[in-house]
């Protein structure tokens, strides 16, 4: 059975960070809509220029345009097996659609994840992150900092501070993860779906939470 994974949670709960070692378990690819919006911008190209102006702002690129993406995304053959999809559906038309194109592919989202950490703790998470702009790999100053300070352990990439974490933005995209999106988790729990774990934990603690409460599904 094809296993679709949601990562909810907002931003700098750890949806990126975590990613990898479920994607590594479940022999599925991470889809990260962030990933992908900014992968157009670096290619300067029309999808990636519309959506810069709203990440810029810290508001949702709209639906109809996010959903059509993530469509085209899931037809691709690495998908028949599943997907982690993180950042993604973020509104409750998003979650509706996805429900849609899973059902078209036979399949349905298996487990919601949802990464609880509190407003206060986010802002001093993103303003020490720093990404690799060729993998797409998240580190901490702090928390989790690379071997070389500025270079990606995996491929000596130069990090990168992502200007939508400057601590403005940041409120401003906590606000919207509240109004739009955290309704999602009450859609996920309806459909009884939903694992809350608690992403204060340290990043081994909370890896340890999501494979143990995927277990049953794998
Ligand atoms: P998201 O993808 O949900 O926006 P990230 O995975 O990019 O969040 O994490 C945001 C920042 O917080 C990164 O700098 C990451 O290294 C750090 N981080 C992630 N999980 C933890 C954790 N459990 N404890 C402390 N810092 C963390
Ligand atoms: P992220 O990398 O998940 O933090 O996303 C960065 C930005 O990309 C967000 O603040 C939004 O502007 C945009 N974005 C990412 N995913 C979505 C989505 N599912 N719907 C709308 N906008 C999105």
């Amino acid at each position: 059975m094809a296993h679709f994974i949601v990562l909810l949670g907002p931003p700098g709960a750890g949806k990126g960070t975590q990613a990898k070692a479920i994607c590594e378990a479940l022999n599925i690819p991470h889809i990260s809509s962030g990933d992908i919006f900014r992968e157009h911008l670096s290619k300067q190209t029309e999808l990636g220029k519309l959506a810069d102006g709203y990440i810029k702002c810290g508001q949702l690129v709209p639906d109809d345009v996010t959903i059509r993406m993530i469509g085209d995304r899931l037809k691709q053959a690495d998908c028949a097996n599943g997907a982690l999809l993180d950042g993604f559906p973020r509104t409750i038309a998003q979650a509706q659609a996805l429900d849609e194109l899973l059902r078209k592919m036979n399949a349905r989202v298996q487990t919601a994840i949802s990464l609880n950490v509190p407003a206060e703790v986010l802002v001093e998470r993103l303003s020490g992150r720093w990404s690799c702009p060729s993998c797409g790999r998240v580190y901490h100053e702090v928390y989790n900092p690379p071997k070389q300070a500025g270079i990606c352990d995996e491929d000596d990439t130069t990090l990168i501070q992502r200007p939508d974490d400057r601590a403005e933005t940041v409120r401003q995209r906590i606000e919207v993860y509240q109004n739009q999106t955290e309704p999602l988790i009450e859609y996920y729990r309806q459909k009884g779906v939903l694992v809350g774990v608690d992403g204060t934990q340290s990043i081994e603690a909370v890896q340890h939470d999501i494979l143990a409460s995927l277990a049953g599904v794998r």
